[in-house]
């Protein structure tokens, strides 16, 4: 991760996004004729096999079918999409390229190659108007590995599986020793503040393990990641100790986001795998005066430029008018993020490709973004929207993917009246794909920005009981992913993708 390499990535970046789509003419010539035979080929084993998956294949007479007898023709489609994608399975496919570049933190040289990768993938895909857009991100470095021991007179030495929160500062380089105080809320904190200074604060509260909702249990504790260390600092703390946001128990410590406050020092701040963090609560029990000695050489660095990755179906007659299928290219550094969201990614990109090989072409624009830099501030969304190139745009919808690849149950959206009987009216055809339907809400952090103009948001909602085994830890990683799963959830998003772009409520 030296710096040498990351401006070396970075140049191929910029060079790409001046290069005009035309300056590669004759690559696309070769590879559209490429394309060609191998869509020949395709029709011709349609032809012999599927005389009438042939006849729907056609654009033409696709689009023909829907507006004549539409119930027929959309379960027909459905069929289509289906057997297509469960054949093929291309979202896997495509992950595990994706994954093999390695984890993609924001600014590294992992990340960079990951949009050079997604760019060329789009453009082998035959798909339209695919380029990169700027975004500003922010540059933190883990450095070494972490070392955490609990060192008690009277338990001896254990060491703690501890990572560091990105944004979080290193420690002094001999590291940090001290006695630790535990506490369950910011509540406690404050009632023990007397007792703080000096001391590591350990906030030891476990996600609820009795919601069915995990999104809501790690909700209601992911404050103490991204708060914690300021909140001990405050009380003159020299270190926060976080317990994993996992119902996971093991010995894997999950990072994320921490944020400091203005006018507070910046301590240290660190996650603990669910079994240190009750290991280290059972010795304080019989140890209080045990102390815990930390190191870390993690640290900030100046902002630089990355890009989101964009590519689409250019509508028939309108255009303009853009449904967004996203998800984030960036990941955290301790595994490939195959879940978060390498996942989200392959489903926007598998989703173009599924409508463009039915030989679908839909009156609206569909497109594929894939935002970066979600995990460190979110400046890929928000950079999308201020991009120029917005100013001729109207999103319709935008629908994110970002709740791991796990078996899609719900499309959640936060629709018109017209919109939601019409997604209603649609359900039995996502049944057949294995959804239970719509419900309302849903969105995403990198399309929220798109809110303020009107566009509705929408999310892909998984089974959401094994996301947070394998969120931002070392266990995010290809194997953890059931390609079905994850094809399942690619086939939803296609197929409400195309039928919004054909039937969009004026
Ligand atoms: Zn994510």
């Amino acid at each position: 991760m030296n710096q040498s390499k990351i401006n070396h990535t970075s140049g191929i970046n910029k060079f790409m996004i001046g290069q005009d789509i035309k300056q590669t003419a004759g690559q696309l010539r070769r590879k559209n004729l490429h394309q060609l035979s191998g869509r020949l080929l395709f029709c011709l084993t349609l032809t012999l096999g599927l005389a009438a998956s042939l006849l729907a294949a056609s654009p033409l007479t696709q689009n023909k079918a829907i507006q004549s007898s539409p119930v027929n023709s959309r379960e027909k489609l459905v069929q289509q999409f289906m057997a297509k994608g469960l054949r093929e399975n291309y979202a896997f496919a495509l992950l595990k390229k994706l994954t093999a570049l390695g984890p993609r933190l924001t600014a590294s040289p992992q990340a960079a190659a990951a949009v050079e990768f997604m760019r060329q993938t789009m453009i082998d895909l035959g798909l339209e108007n695919v380029h990169l857009e700027e975004v500003e991100v922010n540059r933190w470095r883990r450095g070494d590995q972490e070392k955490c021991f609990l060192v008690s007179s009277a338990l001896g030495t254990h060491p703690l599986a501890v990572t560091a929160l990105g944004g979080s500062v290193g420690t002094p380089p001999q590291g940090i020793s001290a006695k630790v105080l535990e506490v369950h809320s910011f509540e406690e904190l404050k009632n023990k503040a007397a007792e703080a200074r000096g001391k590591i604060v350990f906030f030891n509260q476990p996600m609820d393990p009795t919601l069915l909702d995990t999104f809501r249990a790690y909700g209601q504790v992911a404050r103490f990641r991204s708060l914690g260390a300021s909140a001990a600092a405050r009380v003159g703390a020299v270190a926060a100790l976080v317990r994993s946001p996992t119902t996971a128990n093991d010995d894997f410590p999950h990072t994320g986001m921490m944020r400091y406050q203005e006018n507070v020092p910046r301590i240290p701040g660190l996650c603990l795998s669910t079994r240190s963090a009750d290991f280290l609560s059972q010795a304080l029990k019989s140890d209080p005066q045990l102390r815990v000695y930390l190191w870390t050489n993690c640290r900030n660095l100046s902002p630089t430029t990355s890009y989101n990755v964009i590519g689409q179906i250019t509508g028939t007659t309108k255009p303009n008018e853009i449904i967004l299928l996203g998800g984030h290219l960036d990941s955290w550094d301790l595994a490939q993020g195959a879940h978060d969201d390498g996942a989200g990614c392959v489903q926007a990109v598998e989703a173009l490709r599924l409508i463009k090989s039915l030989g679908l072409r839909p009156k609206r624009t569909i497109r594929a973004v894939l935002f970066m830099n979600e995990e460190f501030g979110g400046s890929g969304g928000r950079d999308y929207v201020r991009h120029p190139n917005r100013r001729q745009e109207k999103h319709l919808l935008a629908l994110e993917s970002d709740r791991g690849g796990f078996r899609p149950l719900y499309i959640g959206l936060r629709a018109t009246p017209a919109l939601w009987d019409l997604v209603k009216s649609w359900e039995p055809l996502f049944q057949k794909m294995g959804l239970i339907g719509f419900q309302k809400g849903g969105g995403g952090v990198d399309i929220a920005p798109l809110n303020a103009q009107g566009t509705i948001l929408a999310g892909l909602i998984p089974d959401c009981q094994r996301y947070f085994d394998v969120h931002h830890s070392a266990l995010d990683t290809i194997d953890s992913v059931n390609p079905r799963e994850l094809e399942l959830g690619a086939l939803a998003m296609s197929l409400l993708a195309y039928l919004l772009a054909e039937e969009w409520p004026e």
